[in-house]
């Protein structure tokens, strides 16, 4: 796939058409597996970004005056020419950042739900009006916010990017988009396909680069709010730019998951529950299980299920419908997953599953590929319990009882994504309401919704993706107080309400 030839060279995406970029600053967009060239995106310069944000800025101003209603439709066009490429996107995805085919078409598939539940809700959000005391009547009212900076990560890259935009659009602010420089290449060719469904011009707008690119964007005067997947690194730099600037800001950053598994589930469920958490994108998800933590009497029959379970995974070419899992992303993931690797052995971990680099076929030799790996014995010290690998390296650790099982959970300053399997109802209500994390799932993992509100806290973030605190966090609620009293009641002439 040449993707030079999916979108134009040397241009950006804004006011509703190509723009070509005003420096001459490119990114070399490489496959993960190959390490084939298959593209080009500009940087965008400081120039170009305050272009983009003055198209979303001048969009905004028909935009946010459009009805809810139709808002709502417009999202729905997109949803249904999104759903008549799902193939073609699907392929963009898997080349450009490695994740398998069957990955990506399953995820693309659940792309127009977010448009189409945002477009749905958009014109539920209703005000409230009183009549109080003092002949008064108080209306509250939604209005969006403005421009809204959109920061996204490369591994989920039109996932991500669309969770945003629908509840940013559906709450009538327009958005200038920044995508991962490691995945830039479909955030471009979005912006195109929302023209196409007839989005007016500069409601959604596209710069492509690097950090610094991200950083002027968080910086430009018109930008009302700033919305961030990425690691918690970058989070506190985005964060500190939105305190700068006092402009609220959600951010949905790194975590470290938990998976608690009981005695009393069938180890062959657990070990297939646990493959699917922890290896899925090759372990290159937010939530992705890392630790497991597992009762006592089963951890050795566990471990035994999962090795096997690992050791029959099909690493392979991400086009390839039989892949289980790919490379990951970049050389600095791969040899971070390797130094954890070797970190994990150093300091007495017990290798049971993976750790040394793989034999592949010539035409992947190059590619990043970092083993499937389990590491078990793993004590809460170690920088394998402790660090997120953003990667297929997984840490296996017994517990005794309930308390010592939360206390493992709960030794992390992420708290995003944890799961808890058991078949006692009790036990699970129990474990889930003391375990330190945004997302939950007993018995299964990584099932996701537009309903269902999505968000970290400590390390992982704050703020909330999905459901109707998406959709508020994209809006501020004002009061407007209506004299209805035929006299104004004059306080400096003896009136009797001053508040
Ligand atoms: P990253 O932090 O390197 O980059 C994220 C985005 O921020 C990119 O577009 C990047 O260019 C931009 N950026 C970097 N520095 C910036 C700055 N100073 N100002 C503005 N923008 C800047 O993250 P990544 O490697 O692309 O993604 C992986 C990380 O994302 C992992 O830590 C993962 O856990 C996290 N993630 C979180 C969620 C979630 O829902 N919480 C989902 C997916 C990924």
């Amino acid at each position: 796939m040449n993707q030079d030839q999916t979108i134009p060279r040397g241009m950006l995406h804004y006011g509703g058409q190509w723009q070509a970029a005003h420096g001459t600053a490119e990114i070399a967009v490489h496959s993960p597996a190959t390490r084939v060239l298959l593209g080009h995106v500009p940087v965008a310069d400081a120039s170009d970004v305050a272009a983009a944000v003055d198209a979303a800025d001048r969009a905004f101003a028909d935009w946010r005056r459009t009805d809810a209603l139709d808002r709502g439709r417009h999202l729905r066009a997109l949803a249904d020419l999104v759903r008549s490429r799902i193939g073609a996107l699907a392929e963009l995805e898997s080349a450009v950042t490695g994740r398998p085919i069957r990955e990506m078409r399953a995820q693309m598939g659940r792309i127009p739900e977010w448009l189409e539940y945002f477009g749905g809700i958009a014109a539920g959000l209703e005000g409230e009006s009183n009549r109080v005391r003092g002949g008064l009547v108080t209306l509250t009212q939604y209005e969006p916010l403005g421009v809204c900076a959109l920061l996204t990560p490369w591994n989920h890259p039109i996932l991500i990017l669309v969770k945003k935009l629908a509840a940013a659009l559906a709450a009538g602010n327009t958005c200038v988009v920044k995508p991962s420089e490691l995945a830039p290449v479909s955030a471009l060719l979005f912006a195109d396909w929302c023209r196409e469904a007839g989005l007016p011009a500069g409601t959604v707008n596209v710069v492509t680069g690097a950090g610094a690119t991200g950083a002027a964007l968080c910086a430009a005067p018109a930008v009302r709010k700033i919305d961030l997947t990425g690691g918690t690194v970058t989070g506190r730099r985005v964060a500190a730019a939105a305190g700068e600037r006092l402009v609220p800001c959600t951010l949905e950053l790194g975590g470290k998951a938990p998976i608690i598994i009981c005695d009393d589930v069938p180890v062959a469920e657990a070990a297939a529950g646990a493959v699917f958490a922890a290896f899925v994108a090759a372990g290159q998800t937010c939530v992705s299980a890392t630790r497991f933590i597992v009762a006592e009497p089963v951890c050795e029959a566990f471990v035994a299920a999962l090795r096997d379970r690992v050791a029959a995974l099909r690493i392979g070419a991400p086009d390839d419908p039989a892949t289980d899992i790919g490379p990951v992303i970049s050389a600095a993931s791969r040899d971070r997953c390797f130094d954890h690797i070797a970190a994990a052995r150093a300091a007495g971990a017990r290798l049971v599953q993976g750790g040394n680099a793989l034999a592949l076929p010539p035409a992947l030799a190059d590619g990043f590929y970092v083993p499937p790996t389990v590491f078990a014995d793993v004590a809460p010290a170690m920088r394998l319990f402790r660090e997120e690998v953003f990667g297929p390296v997984v840490a296996v650790t017994p517990f005794r009882d309930e308390a010592e099982a939360l206390a493992l959970a709960n030794d992390s300053d992420f708290a995003l994504g944890a799961a808890i399997w058991t078949r006692d109802v009790g036990r699970a209500h129990r474990l889930a309401a003391e375990v330190r994390a945004g997302v939950v799932w007993i018995n299964d993992h990584h099932k996701n919704d537009p309903r269902s509100v999505w968000g970290g806290f400590g390390e992982s973030g704050y703020g909330k993706e999905n459901g109707w605190d998406a959709l508020r966090s994209y809006m501020r609620k004002r009061s407007i107080v209506v004299r209805t009293a035929p006299a104004f009641d004059d306080w400096f002439a003896g009136g009797q309400r001053y508040g």
